[in-house]
């Protein structure tokens, strides 16, 4: 048995999904006759009380619709040093959106209202013009941590005063509602878009939403096709979405508690010097200064157990729907 932590994209479809996908009825969706797309655009839209959605391959392109769409060249985005859009999206805020960034440096990767007041250009000739926020939420590299909504709506009021779009980099955002009791429609009021993926926590083979305005959703659909994006018959992967938004959200908190489970069995190793908090699916930890990260992962992938390298002496487990407890003893097995 392969133990795979390398991430929760790694998932397959269940037997139930697949047969949802399978009944599908679908149509050319660059012509907008999709009707499982459609249905799926329309729940998310629903679901966060947002105006419109756009059904996209990955959370990538609808991270670098929303920028594209938001700012103009030569605008400035700030986000964290952290940020999925800055440090895993190719430098696509460079190149799609002919954008700059200013970087905060926040604790675990998080945003605070002053953070992003003290990352606002001046108004002055030689700067860029500060147009968008983006936050990430829950935060890869800060180990899966959250933000809750007092935090939000302090920086939401922050981007008011200054007249900042917000967009949510809300790829695992699901795995820090089930941890709130907040929902969708609370966060949907407090961002300009939020990009959701259906291919993470919840289980889908493809797929990534992008929320928004009518205005906003309309020409990213224009950027999408000029992406390539456009795709025809794509409502066999709606129908997956579908189905993981009815019956994979709920479930989040068991890959949540087989992350914690796996807290005290690295504890127990001398190579581990800490581990960040486990708040939600991912575990991030430290090994000590002689030990490289790319060696260690070496080590367990001999040992059959999959993890991905996260810095020089980080390493990163992710717990996701095919990591069951069968998996978490048997990993235990072989770290021990
Ligand atoms: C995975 C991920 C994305 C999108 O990744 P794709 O692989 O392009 O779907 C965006 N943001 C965060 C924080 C992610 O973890």
């Amino acid at each position: 048995m392969t133990i795979d932590l390398r991430s929760d994209t790694v998932t397959k479809p269940t037997p139930a999904m697949l047969e949802a996908m399978f009944k599908a009825e679908v149509g050319d969706d660059v012509s907008g006759d999709d009707p499982t797309v459609n249905a799926l655009e329309e729940k998310a839209t629903r679901l966060f009380g947002k105006e419109a959605a756009l059904f996209c391959p990955s959370g990538t392109m609808t991270n670098q619709l929303a920028i594209r769409t938001h700012t103009r060249p030569g605008d400035d985005v700030i986000c964290d040093q952290l940020s999925h859009v800055y440090q895993y999206e190719g430098g696509g805020i460079a190149v799609n959106a002919l954008a700059s960034v200013t970087l905060t440096q926040g604790k675990f990767g998080k945003l605070t209202p002053e953070l992003v007041r003290d990352s606002i250009q001046p108004d002055d000739v030689h700067r860029p013009l500060t147009r968008l926020v983006c936050l990430e939420n829950t935060v890869n590299k800060g180990g899966g941590c959250y933000y809750t909504l007092p935090e939000i709506r302090a920086i939401r009021e922050v981007c008011d005063q200054n007249g900042l779009i917000l967009h949510l980099d809300g790829a695992r955002l699901f795995n820090a509602l089930v941890e709130t009791g907040e929902t969708p429609l609370e966060h949907g009021q407090l961002f300009d878009s939020i990009s959701i993926c259906l291919s993470k926590g919840l289980g889908c083979p493809v797929g990534s939403l992008l929320l928004g305005t009518r205005d906003v959703v309309k020409q990213a659909r224009r950027y999408r096709k000029v992406m390539g994006g456009g795709w025809r018959q794509a409502g066999y992967l709606a129908a997956a979405g579908i189905y993981a938004l009815d019956h994979h959200v709920d479930r989040l908190k068991e890959d949540h508690r087989r992350a914690k489970a796996i807290e005290p069995m690295l504890k127990a190793l001398p190579e581990v010097d800490a581990i960040y908090p486990i708040d939600t699916n991912i575990v991030i930890f430290r090994l000590s200064e002689t030990v490289l990260a790319t060696d260690y992962v070496q080590q367990l992938a001999q040992k059959g157990i999959r993890c991905s390298v996260f810095g020089k002496h980080l390493v990163r487990f992710v717990t996701h729907l095919d990591f069951t407890d069968d998996h978490l003893a048997e990993l235990q097995k072989r770290l021990a």
